[in-house]
């Protein structure tokens, strides 16, 4: 069968090269767009959101169209940071790798000059550029786009958001007349559509999804917290999730410094991005992040425009964005490339009518997640750390010489006692790290809104009472994600996905409420049904969520409830790097990444002292 991409009008040599980048079948968008804009003989609207493959979608018909032989500009992109135009460029040049005589030059400000200059000197047929250097180099009268055919938009809307219509005006009308527009954008507001009217005729309009909303693999998620409790409860929301790869979003310069000075302090792998950088600073920021050095990436809006890092597990709204249209391009820092995505926000009670909004322009529901208690973290941790242990790559070399004494030591332990102590070596100090931790939930006065056959008779925990509150022995440890539960229920009980209500995921459990009707179409469906070897059980919780919250201090209870002021144990050390602030920074991967609880002061003191 041939490669669907030759189907498309794409040649070999090409096709050959983005192979090696592991692009085996078109997305969405490059398959809808490549035949179109290949014609060559159309203007063309594109909405898409970052991260769906659009610079594929225009940069390999541009590679078919513009005539190598010639050594002069044929094709202009315009894109808005430094860091959207030379991705751009890089992917351009691997693109064409096996292709001879293709020049590529990234024009933008924050680098030299001269260099870029010298480079249009020597013949280039693709100028990639941001608008302030391209149009710095053109009123040099140092480039000539007489031979211009193509001009691609692309993020036009980010464009426009950060002042760049009039630039973008002056250097279109230094183009000629006939050359043909391709505008992307992944929002539609009347700016990018009058920029649409004045500068194409008739164009070919291509909206994937509808206009404005968001991609479809993110998941939407909001908490509600007081004011007070705000950074505390970012910082529950990190821990609960150990593998955690994020982008925290923060409305001002001094907020994202802020946030990022305490996160370090906190021990956590963090650091900021925003305007007040110089350009080194923000690209050393960006490597460390790209390298996964950093696991948790503050930034403001402006600074975090165009970046295109793969595999980031959540976007975090630390503050709510102004401009709606900026929650979507918030969370499309998430999901790319047919990943899936978490976007969080953490609110206070004021801000549930901003939800709202957002859910009416991106068309999805925002999921209502309780802040997890101290108990949760601890487990979830704990599953963490005993993952790593069991995935931990083993230097047989090394540790055998070893062995012997170690085995010695453990002489007179069962297997399970080795285990228990090499388990409770951190779980200790996650205990005392979260002991006392406070319930950080805001009191919401918001019931789940009525929806279809919802009815609007619910209890105090927001349930409605005709439903049934369902323990299963699964959670997150066993893989299963939201969907994945549910899909598990619903195949094993036949009842339909849209009578259960809330899922809550934990580690090694998880909740979800059926219809008081299906409680026992749901235990029957589920009995003797087994799990990897494990027997699946399913019990009535019959607890709210704030009696689930007691289930810490029972914890605690059994653990005599030792209270260490300020005694943290200098844990063994299973990220050492944290502890002296984040500034060692932890090579490899961000995976299995664990705070250091250790050393640190207790949660709720270190709370307190940062109100934002
Ligand atoms: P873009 O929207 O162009 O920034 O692309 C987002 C990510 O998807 C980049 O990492 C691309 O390398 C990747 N990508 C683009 N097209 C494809 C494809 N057809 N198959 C696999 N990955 C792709």
């Amino acid at each position: 069968m041939n490669n669907p991409f030759i189907e498309l009008g794409i040649r070999h040599e090409i096709v050959n090269a983005i192979s090696d980048l592991g692009f085996e079948n078109p997305t969405p968008i490059q398959e809808q767009s490549i035949p179109v804009l290949l014609s060559g003989s159309n203007d063309f609207v594109g909405l898409a959101q970052t991260g769906t493959g659009k610079t594929a979608a225009f940069g390999l018909p541009l590679l078919e169209l513009l005539d190598f032989e010639e050594n002069h500009p044929q094709a202009l992109v315009l894109c808005p940071t430094r860091e959207l135009c030379l991705q751009i460029t890089n992917d351009l040049k691997n693109y064409a790798k096996n292709t001879r005589n293709v020049h590529v030059v990234a024009v933008y400000g924050g680098a030299s000059i001269s260099d870029q200059l010298h480079q249009i000197r020597r013949g280039v047929q693709i100028v990639v550029a941001t608008p302030g250097r391209m149009l710095d180099i053109i009123n040099r009268g140092a480039i000539n786009f007489s031979g211009v055919k193509y001009v691609v938009l692309d993020e036009a809307d980010e464009m426009l958001n950060m002042g760049f219509q009039e630039d973008i005006d002056n250097i279109l009308s230094e183009t000629p007349e006939d050359k043909k527009t391709w505008l992307f954008s992944a929002t539609m507001p009347s700016e990018v559509r009058r920029i649409a009217n004045k500068y194409m005729t008739d164009p070919y309009e291509l909206t994937m999804g509808s206009k404005n909303t968001g991609n479809a693999n993110i998941e939407h998620e909001y908490y509600v917290v007081r004011a007070r409790d705000k950074y505390a409860a970012f910082k529950r929301i990190v821990d609960f999730n150990p593998e955690i790869f994020g982008i925290v979003f923060c409305r001002t310069k001094i907020e994202t410094q802020e946030i990022a000075e305490a996160l370090i302090k906190d021990g956590y792998n963090a650091d900021s991005l925003h305007g007040d950088l110089s350009q080194q600073q923000r690209d050393k920021v960006m490597k460390r992040y790209r390298e996964r050095s950093l696991q948790l990436l503050i930034a403001t809006d402006v600074a975090a425009r165009g970046i295109d890092v793969n595999d980031v597990t959540h976007v975090i709204n630390y503050s709510l964005p102004d401009e709606i249209e900026n929650y979507t391009h918030r969370s499309g820092r998430t999901a790319r490339a047919g990943k899936t995505g978490v976007s969080i926000s953490i609110i206070n009670g004021k801000e549930l009518g901003k939800i709202r909004q957002i859910e009416k322009v991106i068309g999805k529901r925002f999921a209502k997640i309780e802040i997890p208690t101290g108990f949760d973290v601890v487990e979830k941790q704990l599953f963490a750390l005993i993952h790593k242990v069991h995935n931990v790559e083993v230097n047989e070399q090394q540790i055998e010489q070893y062995l012997p004494r170690i085995m010695d030591e453990f002489n007179d332990l069962s297997k399970e006692e080795i285990i228990k102590r090499f388990a409770s070596l951190e779980f200790n100090s996650f205990l005392d790290y979260y002991k006392n931790a406070p319930d950080l939930n805001a009191p919401v006065d918001e019931r789940p809104r009525a929806e279809g056959d919802r009815g609007d008779r619910f209890n105090r925990t927001g349930m409605r009472s005709d439903f049934t509150r369902l323990f299963i022995n699964l959670g997150s440890v066993d893989g299963f994600t939201r969907g994945d539960l549910l899909g598990y229920i619903c195949n094993n009980t036949k009842i339909s996905g849209k009578t259960v209500g809330k899922i809550d995921v934990k580690g090694v459990y998880s909740f979800f409420e059926v219809s008081n009707d299906d409680v026992q179409k749901v235990q029957n469906g589920f009995k003797g049904t087994d799990f990897h070897g494990r027997e699946v059980r399913i019990e009535i919780s019959g607890e709210s969520s704030n009696e689930r919250r007691g289930g810490a201090s029972n914890y605690k209870k059994r653990e005599g409830g030792d209270r260490r002021e300020g005694g943290f144990r200098n844990g063994s050390g299973h990220n050492g790097g944290n502890r002296e602030g984040g500034s060692r920074e932890r090579s490899g991967s961000h995976s299995g990444g664990f705070r250091d609880f250790s050393g640190k002061r207790r949660e709720d003191r270190g709370e307190r002292r940062r109100r934002f």
